[in-house]
């Protein structure tokens, strides 16, 4: 047996001792899936015991070095991993913006003593973090923001606003970009912080959707204290590693297009088949043949970038063509699943849908989002077309 499938073996036994029942079968559903935290929130109770095991092995963050908490696991057996996690449709054991952004960020720019700091309680769910970048009249020109930090001894003092905080209301920890040096060229003199919600200058309002839900925040910064220790990397260089951050997030929300579910066997239950034994409706069934040949090349495409970041590559301008090819892919999967389902995809509560169906209307509104968020479409293309095709501004 070869080295990989003794660690597949291993991993099943391991799962099968150790997977709470009741989310087998959970995989898709996002209130399965722990975000940890000081005060951590649970749908399902089993999931602190799940999130705590996986920790205790290092799962949470598969292929993070051991000493911060990771597992120490090669890409490959990362994958070994995540095909036995699906095979019990298991949900994760942690997920957030530490897992996905800050840390991966601190591993390439922390310094020793940050990492041994904040990367431990990443792994061990123990912090919950957000990202304080944008701003009232700085989004897409991010580099334009206004938050001021000045410097007071051994500390920086920060006054200024953030918008569309997400999930600040439920987070210990922000990772933020501010202005510590405004006479030069917008992106010198950005700094990025690390700074405790706890601080009594902190103020969270959440801001309420039409949907009912909020799931961001305006946040608010008044004489609030961070030490100099707190700056990652060096004060007045943070665009570097603000840009590094967008890398990860974007290679996180491009890969976000993963199926939930099969769009064939979708199809077939809706429309029905024909003699052959093919979806009946034959226009929906070349746009589903057409959604499942791009999203595999899209697939195909990540997991060559995956290799190529084990191999010790970091996510560069390129990680746009994953957040807007993904992105993209994604709308027209949930407009195409949308059509499928016909009328039974246009409920928002009430009887007379299913489950899976009411959260099809959610998934598809939410997909919109996801070509807003860490920098909408358009300025992927931009970026797309300056810094990775060299074409003039
Ligand atoms: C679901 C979600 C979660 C988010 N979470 C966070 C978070 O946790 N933390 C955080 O800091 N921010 C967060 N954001 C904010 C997000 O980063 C911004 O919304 C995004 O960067 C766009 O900024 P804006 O909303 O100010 O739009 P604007 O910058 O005002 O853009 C408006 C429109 O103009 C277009 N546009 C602007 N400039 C150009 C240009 N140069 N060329 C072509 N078109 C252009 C844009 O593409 C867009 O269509 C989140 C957003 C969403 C939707």
């Amino acid at each position: 047996m070869s080295e990989l499938e003794t660690f597949r073996e291993e991993v099943r036994q391991w799962l099968e001792a150790n997977a709470p029942q009741a989310l087998r079968g959970r995989r898709n559903d996002p209130a399965a899936v722990p975000w940890g935290g000081r005060n951590p929130r649970y749908a399902y109770p089993e999931s602190a015991d799940w999130l705590e095991r996986m920790a205790g092995r290092g799962w949470t963050a598969p292929t993070w070095p051991k000493e911060y908490g990771g597992g120490g696991l090669s890409r490959e057996h990362e994958r070994v991993l995540h095909q036995e996690l699906a095979r019990l449709e298991l949900p994760p054991g942690l997920t957030g913006f530490g897992l996905s952004m800050i840390g991966p960020t601190l591993l390439q720019y922390g310094t020793e003593e940050q990492k041994r700091e904040h990367l431990p309680k990443i792994t061990g769910g123990k912090i919950r973090w957000c990202q304080g970048y944008s701003e009232p009249d700085s989004g897409s020109d991010l580099a334009s923001l206004q938050t001021a930090a000045v410097r007071d001894g051994d500390e920086f003092v920060i006054n200024g606003q953030k918008i569309w905080t997400s999930g600040a209301d439920l987070a210990d920890w922000i990772f933020m970009l501010v202005r510590t040096d405004s006479s030069g060229k917008k992106q010198a003199g950005i700094t990025f912080i690390l700074v405790d919600m706890d601080d009594p200058g902190v103020e969270v309002r959440p801001i309420r959707l039409i949907s009912g839900a909020s799931p961001f925040c305006e946040t608010f910064f008044r004489d609030v204290r961070a030490p100099v220790g707190n700056v990652i990397g060096e004060p007045g260089d943070g665009w570097t590693v603000a840009k590094a951050l967008l890398g990860h997030e974007r290679s996180m929300i491009g890969g976000m297009a993963a199926p939930r579910v099969s769009l064939p066997e979708l199809a077939a239950e809706y429309l029905g088949r024909d003699e052959q034994g093919r979806i009946a409706d034959p226009v929906l069934r070349h746009r589903v043949a057409q959604s499942e040949m791009d999203a595999l090349s899209f697939q195909l495409t990540v997991q060559r970038n995956a290799d190529s970041l084990a191999a010790g590559h970091q996510p560069g301008p390129e990680s746009s063509m994953f957040k807007y090819y993904g992105t993209e892919l994604n709308m027209r999967r949930e407009q195409l699943m949308l059509s499928i389902r016909d009328q039974q995809a246009l409920g928002w509560e009430g009887d007379g849908y299913s489950e899976e169906e009411l959260l099809q209307t959610r998934a598809w509104l939410r997909s919109r989002a996801n070509s807003i968020e860490g920098g909408t479409s358009e300025i992927q293309l931009n970026i797309i077309s300056k810094r990775v095709l060299g074409l003039p501004g």
